[in-house]
């Protein structure tokens, strides 16, 4: 496992003096702690997470955006078990997302499983760029992504500014 923190300080739910310095230093952030805790116990069961590489964790208002490798979201998109382990960890609901991709990954991460149809700059009035994201499909009241949290996400974890539409109008 690969994590923003020593193997054995997330085996041991502690942290070394270098860890430590880390956090103070603003380097890693406490939710990148946890959450290295979190697999690290999950891995204790489940090997398949042994060889995963967390990132990053970052966490807004009770969010925890996880970025990992390409292959372990697979992993776990392929296994609602290891889902399940995994989201029951955290106290808030838990997005995976790609390190190192692009915006527009980042937004059809957030929304997994539902397709992203397209992602596009737009000029909004005041000359502010916004991005437009359209996603298939129509909202219900029982679809079962957050559409507010996906926006409140990729401001704080993108500096995005993004406007959400349905491919069958309505409202959002
Ligand atoms: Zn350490």
């Amino acid at each position: 496992m690969k994590l923003p923190i020593c193997g054995f300080d997330a085996k041991n739910a502690i942290l070394c003096p270098q860890c430590e310095s880390k956090v103070e230093s603003g380097e890693i952030t406490q939710a990148d702690v946890d959450a290295s805790i979190v697999l690290a116990k999950i891995a204790k069961s489940n090997n398949e997470i042994e060889n995963f590489t967390l990132y990053s964790c970052k966490e807004f208002q009770g969010n925890f955006v996880l970025s990992l490798a390409k292959n372990d979201i697979m992993i776990i998109r392929q296994s609602r078990t290891l889902y399940r382990l995994l989201q029951d960890q955290f106290k808030g609901k838990i997005w995976l997302v790609e390190a190192d991709e692009t915006d527009k990954r980042f937004i059809e991460d957030l929304f997994f499983p539902t397709k992203v149809l397209s992602i596009n700059s737009v000029w909004a009035p005041g000359g502010v760029q916004k991005t437009k994201a359209v996603i298939s499909g129509k909202w219900t009241p029982r679809f079962p992504i957050d559409t507010e949290k996906v926006v409140e996400i990729v401001r704080n974890a993108r500096n995005l500014d993004i406007e959400i539409e349905f491919e069958d109008k309505g409202r959002k």
